[in-house]
């Protein structure tokens, strides 16, 4: 039966021309097989990074606007050139931005989330026979500017674009085979996953696993987008992402994700009175600075301290906004230290067995490693512990929840 499916290319999967040609060859494929396909594709290779890069060497200060324009070349890059070996292997393929494929976004340059999509102009061209290849990672703005929609952001273009078509297959093509118990750069051992929860995969995401953008896993629960989650390189199946898994009584721990790039910031003696707290974090979250992990010491003589942890990315940002409120409050000072790391051990099944946190903590003091900083939720603990630590403790947390053994059957 004739299906509409979405394929998306990260990255590393379109990062040469012989990449390139070889997915041009699978979606060439599934297009001869008789199925209409929408593809969205990322930048090639590092090219995201680079162009930040090369925009730091300018100024300090980028306009938002400016930024975005900037980053959304990169899509740009990829659409054209697999349009093209598309059409050079005899199968019909057109190109179009995101603005172009009715994707749009609100106003919020760099991390904007997508608000409508209006699919007329891809329904057109499928109409027309072709293979439609939409520019991940970008919408138009209400002031008719693009934006992006966050580092990862194409990941959120297909399952948005999956739930806006009624497509019947979203497929996530990347450099792993799925999605494994662990970063499998960093463990080996990692296990891959044959099916996820949406809910314990958001908490993955969330917490540092790149291989899904988190708000496209937020998007694929609310309009109950199936996600497959596989390699570009072999035909292997890979990890569905879906509402209801079938779960084994003795899984407590689904998986580890690892943060290498957080940074930690302390208010020291602060007044510890009414309206502290909300001073701080206040013009933070008015400037879109996410603040993870809070801690808040017991109060010594009518004075305070304040820790919170915030993506490395945005610490310049953070202390900008610091600076006046600290000097307000007459904080004593204010200590960054961004070498910190943040381990997270993710499960549904922590709900049903107490003792799980405990277990984590005793097995990363085993291994000689000190947690700075915990959290805790209902399927999830979190640590934050030295950058250099970091690898070490996702090996530890890894093993210690028996997640280096094949993974049970119904997983
Ligand atoms: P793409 O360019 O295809 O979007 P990403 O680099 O964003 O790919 O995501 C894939 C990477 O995510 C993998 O190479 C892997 O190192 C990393 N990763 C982190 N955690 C996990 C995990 N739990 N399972 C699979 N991959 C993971
Ligand atoms: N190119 C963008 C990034 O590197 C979007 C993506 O790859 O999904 O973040
Ligand atoms: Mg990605």
């Amino acid at each position: 039966m004739s299906q509409l499916v979405v394929m998306k290319f990260g990255g590393s999967s379109v990062a040469d021309a012989d990449r390139i040609k070889n997915v041009a060859s699978r979606v060439t494929a599934k297009r001869k097989s008789g199925h209409r396909v929408v593809v969205v594709v990322s930048a090639p290779g590092d090219m995201t990074d680079d162009l930040i890069e090369m925009a730091e060497k300018i100024t300090d200060n980028p306009s938002g606007r400016e930024m975005d324009m900037l980053l959304a070349t990169g899509e740009q890059v990829s659409i054209a050139l697999l349009s093209m070996a598309i059409n050079e292997k005899g199968v019909e393929a057109v190109s179009l931005t995101g603005p172009q494929a009715g994707i749009f976004a609100d106003a919020v340059h760099t991390r904007a989330r997508i608000t409508d999509i209006k699919p007329t102009k891809i329904f057109g061209e499928l109409k027309k026979g072709r293979v439609v290849i939409v520019a991940g990672f970008q919408g138009l703005n209400p002031n008719s500017d693009i934006t992006t929609l966050g580092r990862g952001g194409s990941d959120l273009t297909a399952v948005a674009l999956a739930a806006a078509l009624k497509a019947d297959v979203c497929e996530i093509y990347t450099d792993v085979q799925g999605v494994f118990t662990t970063d499998p750069r960093i463990v080996p051992e990692a296990q891959k996953i044959d099916r996820i929860s949406f809910e314990e995969m958001l908490e993955l995401a969330g917490a540092g696993a790149q291989v899904m953008q988190p708000r496209s896993i937020e998007v694929g629960k609310k309009f109950n987008v199936d996600i497959h989650v596989r390699s570009s390189f072999t035909e292997d199946e890979g990890t569905l992402i879906t509402a209801e898994v079938p779960r084994m009584e003795n899984v407590v721990v689904s998986g580890v994700a690892y943060d290498p790039k957080q940074a930690k910031v302390t208010l020291r003696n602060i007044p510890d009175r009414p309206g502290v707290a909300a001073r701080v974090f206040g013009p933070l979250a008015e400037e879109g600075v996410n603040v993870d992990m809070i801690i808040q010491s017991a109060p010594e003589s009518g004075k305070n301290d304040i820790s919170f942890t915030v993506s490395r990315g945005d610490t310049k940002r953070a202390m900008k906004l610091l600076d006046s409120v600290a000097s307000q409050l007459k904080a004593e000072h204010v200590v960054v230290d961004d070498k910190v790391a943040k381990v997270s051990i993710v499960g549904v099944g922590m709900r049903s067995h107490p003792g799980v946190a405990a277990g984590l903590f005793r097995a990363l003091a085993d291994g000689g490693v000190n947690i700075d900083m915990i959290s805790t939720s209902e399927i999830k603990v979190a640590c934050i512990v030295k950058e250099d630590d970091g690898p070490k403790a996702v090996r530890i947390a890894h093993k210690a929840f028996g997640l280096d053994k094949p993974h049970p059957k119904g997983k």
